[in-house]
């Protein structure tokens, strides 16, 4: 933090590079000096905190997704990373860099927003707890201020609460840039069959990643049944997701596959 505060603006962090570096070799980005936080011992940890989670920021994704506690206590989370780039890049790419970084196509941040994540920021004025919901401002803009983030704390979810994340991309394959992604977390309640704690989010297709709040409100203590989960997919395509038309995808086909995608986890969780 000192060295952040003499350098006085002027200094870039560099974790995995695999955003960073692809931004300076391209002439995007120029750095007057980078500080490598790779090796700093407490940004390197996955530790269970109560039933919840904590992932240090300098953590690879691919080993929280091989990870043993998170494939126990957050599949979801697993589910996600596993297909976050190639095995290269997943070794290089950490979590804390894949949200600082503020893609909207960001493979973690679903997964991460369906579970009610917060991220901590440190900073010369002390630290902060932000929402991850809170967190992003734009594409490429979060809230930081000459800040490192720090820890990103998974709180306890529902035993009986399951999730699916799905991934589309150009050739469905994991080095692909998402072209829409969802991520469902859920806690149907089984003897009554109906909606009681439902999670959706959204990746790719608004200026950040976003909770699909329109469609969670519409299920809530609705039945489990073909037209809760029609209209809920619905809402999540007209009212919850902005897309706009890239390289990638147009906006209408998008929209398209929200509503299938959001259809077709909640059809899943409901058969559990
Ligand atoms: C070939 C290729 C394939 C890819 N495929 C995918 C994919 O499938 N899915 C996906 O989501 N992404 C993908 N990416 C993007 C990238 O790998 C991820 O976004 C990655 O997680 C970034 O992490 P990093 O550690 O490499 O970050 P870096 O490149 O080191 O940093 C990215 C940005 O975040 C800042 N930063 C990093 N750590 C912190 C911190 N702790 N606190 C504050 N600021 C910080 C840096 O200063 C920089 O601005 C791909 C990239 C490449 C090159």
């Amino acid at each position: 933090m000192s060295l952040m505060e003499k350098l006085d603006g002027g200094v870039s962090l560099l974790a995995g590079g695999t955003d960073l570096l692809v931004a300076m070799k391209d002439g995007r980005l120029r750095h007057r000096t980078l500080v490598d936080i790779k090796h700093i011992s407490n940004l390197g940890a996955i530790r269970p905190e109560d039933a919840g989670l904590c992932l240090g920021a300098a953590v690879n994704t691919r080993t929280i997704a091989r990870s043993p506690l998170v494939k126990e206590r957050f599949p979801l989370l697993s589910q996600a990373l596993a297909v976050l780039g190639s095995m290269q890049i997943g070794n290089r790419a950490t979590i804390g860099g894949n949200l600082a970084n503020a893609s909207p196509a960001a493979d973690s941040a679903p997964a991460l927003l369906a579970l009610e994540a917060s991220v901590k920021l440190v900073g010369p004025q002390g630290e902060r707890l932000v929402p991850l919901e809170n967190f992003f401002s734009g594409p490429g803009k979060t809230v930081l201020e000459r800040e490192l983030l720090t820890e990103i704390h998974v709180p306890s979810a529902p035993d009986q609460g399951r999730g699916v994340f799905y991934k589309l991309g150009p050739r469905g394959a994991p080095e692909d840039i998402c072209i829409v992604s969802v991520a469902v977390f859920a806690v149907p309640d089984a003897s009554k069959r109906i909606w009681t704690d439902v999670r959706i989010a959204l990746g790719a297709v608004a200026p950040t990643p976003i909770r699909a709040r329109n469609a969670e409100k519409a299920l809530l203590g609705q039945l489990i049944e073909g037209r809760t989960v029609e209209d809920a997919a619905r809402l999540a395509a007209e009212k919850d997701a902005r897309p706009i038309s890239d390289i990638r995808g147009s906006a209408s086909y998008r929209r398209a596959m929200v509503k299938i995608l959001v259809a077709r986890a909640l059809e899943q969780l409901s058969e559990r």
